[in-house]
């Protein structure tokens, strides 16, 4: 068993840490979230270093899949600057692995190329204000009429819509089917189609990656659009359960990341407040708080790593990748907020930024599948 980070994935590691230091200064990272503006600058910036193609394959002018290289890329982004993390996620996971693996030739042909080289974007629209953790109640229908689908109904809380070129949405093709879930289909709508309208909702934390309210008023989509092709229609939950496992890899990562970039500060304040004549972290109190943050963070980052290593050489990961997402996420929650106590009143002002780590990190146990339905999956694989 080796632990070591092989020569490529180390290399890749530095250019994206070097990145982030020239990129994405603390000081850039504050404004851009006091903005909420979507960073679209840095994220080209970020397409030029190649990293949108470590999810495609190189016949699609990707750099071949490697499962872990991208987590690295989200980890590394999220350390930092966690909302550019979610924007990576959507060309490289929502866009580039759901279309090579899902899509069919010439779904590959149209969209991989311009997504290995960051030039569109990808949401994911599965949620609706009635079908959450039960996605499987999804209600937006498809009706087909001659070669398209007419569109209606919506979708919430969906990242990045308005500033995606396609969403991939999961639709009702067979209302009457039974269960429910063999009635669904997922489609590429452009997200630009006419009918599609989209309103901002306002929230806590990863300013600058929106969540979106979608509405479709009768918005017809080509039926070749259908995600794998026309055989393909009520099969989407089937292709989104094959998806699923690397979707809960992907959050896991921004948690590692988030957790990782609390912890930094959380651990440099206790080195350097000082209180009672010494710097805090050497109290003890302080101190223990600092160690169980970081052995938390190991073990979040273990539970990652042997995922991807599961899912990169196809290996069944139910289970891990759920307890990856469920345990890291939770991670990054803890970690921010034992870190905002260890700076005490500062930690609540502004002017510090283990209050955004604190905002941001909260929506990563809901976002992609709660904790409870994460280890919902676990228990159930557990035989529970
Ligand atoms: C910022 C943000 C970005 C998001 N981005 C996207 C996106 O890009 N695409 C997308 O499709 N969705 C997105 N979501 C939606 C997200 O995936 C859902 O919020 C999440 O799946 C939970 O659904 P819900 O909010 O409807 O909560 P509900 O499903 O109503 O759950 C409410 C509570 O009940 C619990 N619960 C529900 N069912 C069970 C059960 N069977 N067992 C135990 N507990 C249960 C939940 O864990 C939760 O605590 C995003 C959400 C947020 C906040």
């Amino acid at each position: 068993m080796d632990f070591a980070l092989k020569e490529e994935h180390r290399m890749l590691q530095e250019t994206v840490r070097k990145f982030v230091k020239k990129e994405c200064p603390r000081e850039l990272v504050r404004e851009l979230d006091e903005k909420d503006e979507f960073p679209r600058t840095l994220f080209v910036k970020l397409a030029d270093l190649g990293v949108t193609g470590l999810t495609i394959p190189t016949e699609y002018d990707g750099l071949g899949r490697d499962l872990y290289g991208a987590v690295i890329v989200v980890e590394e982004i999220s350390k930092r600057y966690p909302a550019l993390g979610w924007v990576y996620v959507m060309s490289a996971f929502y866009g580039g692995e759901n279309i090579a693996k899902s899509g069919n030739t010439a779904q590959k042909k149209m969209y991989l190329p311009r997504l290995a080289e960051g030039k569109i974007l990808f949401s994911y629209a599965l949620t609706e204000p009635n079908a959450g953790s039960d996605a499987s109640s999804a209600q937006t229908t498809g009706v087909k009429k001659g070669d398209q689908y007419i569109v209606n109904g919506s979708k919430t809380f969906i990242t990045g819509a308005d500033y995606s070129d396609y969403m991939i949405t999961l639709i009702r093709t067979d209302k009457k089917a039974s269960p429910k879930y063999k009635g669904l289909t997922l489609l590429i709508v452009p997200s630009k189609a006419e009918g599609v309208s989209m309103k901002q909702i306002k929230k806590l934390g990863y300013k600058g990656s929106s969540a979106c309210e979608v509405l479709f008023e009768n918005v017809a989509v080509p039926a070749s659009n259908v995600l794998g092709g026309s055989e393909f229609e009520n099969r989407g939950w089937a292709q989104l359960m094959d998806t699923l496992e690397v979707e809960h890899l992907e959050v896991a990562a921004c948690g590692l990341g988030v957790a990782e970039g609390a912890f930094e500060e959380a651990v440099g304040y206790a080195k350097e407040r000082q209180q009672f004549g010494q710097p805090i972290g050497k109290f003890q109190a302080i101190a223990h708080m600092l160690a169980e943050m970081y052995t938390e963070i190991e073990a979040a980052r273990l539970i990652i790593q042997r995922t991807a290593w599961l899912l990169q050489n196809n290996k069944p990961s139910a289970i891990e990748s759920a307890m990856a997402k469920y345990y890291a996420t939770e991670v990054a929650k803890n970690v921010a907020l034992q870190g905002m106590q260890i700076f005490g009143g500062y930690g609540y002002a502004m002017e510090y930024d283990i209050q955004r780590y604190v905002r941001d990190s909260l929506v990563l146990p809901i976002g992609g599948g709660t904790s409870q339905i994460m280890k919902n999956i676990i228990a159930r694989k557990l035989g529970l």
